[in-house]
């Protein structure tokens, strides 16, 4: 489904990622591991086509990323930024049907995709109407979850979704993004930092480490090798 071939990118001298070589499957979690700065949010963005690569290719459902087919490849994913980034001045469902909007949606259709994606990601249907201030942190990452799922993209990319969580709240968004995750079969890449999230959800793990990638597997293959390789 995704496909990262040898792919590079600096900035001047600074090396954010190079000879990335990566494979998600279809319907898969693919989780990216790593500390801060080792090219993890670079990685969500090449896939995305936000940033071109200095080397290397993207394929996205077999076709490879170029520049005329960016932004067609770019409406098949749902992304979901470091730090929510939600607009302050829209509301909820402002912020969640802003795409369909553009794309010309009429209200009904709005409003019913709105209400079943309340229901799936447990955001009271009540508070659409609140700006990103008035509700919590954790619905905050619902919002944005809602945001990214509205348009039914086949791939959904999600940025640290839980970072700024306090321990309680964050477990109850990693047991319902599972249930999400496994109910709609997306392809899912997940960026974290956090090993037990990691394991909890990802089908496959990825670890990074200044920009390249150092090892990948399951959690199993992953426990079970040498401790000085994770
Ligand atoms: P992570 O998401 O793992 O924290 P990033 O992918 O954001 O890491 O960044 C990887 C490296 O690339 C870091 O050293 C970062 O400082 C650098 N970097 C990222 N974006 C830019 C940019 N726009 N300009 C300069 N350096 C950047
Ligand atoms: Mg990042």
């Amino acid at each position: 489904m995704i496909r990262l071939h040898n792919i590079s990118k600096y900035y001047g001298e600074i090396k954010a990622i190079s000879s990335v070589d990566l494979a998600c499957k279809a319907g898969e979690t693919t989780v990216l591991i790593g500390p801060s700065g080792s090219g993890k949010s670079t990685v969500l963005r090449v896939i995305i086509g936000l940033i071109i690569p200095d080397s290397g290719d993207v394929m996205i459902d077999g076709e490879t990323l170029i520049r005329t087919n960016a932004l067609a490849q770019r409406r098949k994913m749902g992304y979901v930024i470091q730090e929510g980034g939600l607009f302050p001045h829209l509301t909820a469902m402002g912020n969640i049907s802003l795409m369909a909007r553009y794309l010309g949606w009429n209200e009904g259709k709005i409003q019913s995709r709105a209400e079943e994606l309340c229901g799936l990601t447990k955001f009271p249907e009540d508070a659409l109407s609140r700006y990103p201030l008035q509700i919590s942190g954790g619905q905050r990452q619902r919002v944005s979850l809602m945001r990214a799922l509205m348009l039914d993209p086949d791939i959904i990319l999600l940025d640290e979704p839980l970072g700024s969580l306090d321990p309680l709240i964050r477990s109850e968004l990693q047991s319902d993004l599972k249930d999400i995750f496994r109910a709609l079969g997306k392809t899912v890449v997940m960026v974290t930092h956090d090993i037990g999230e990691a394991g909890f959800l990802g089908d496959k793990i990825v670890f990074i480490n200044g920009g390249e990638i150092t090892q990948t597997g399951t959690i199993q293959e992953l426990l079970n090798s040498p401790k000085d390789r994770l």
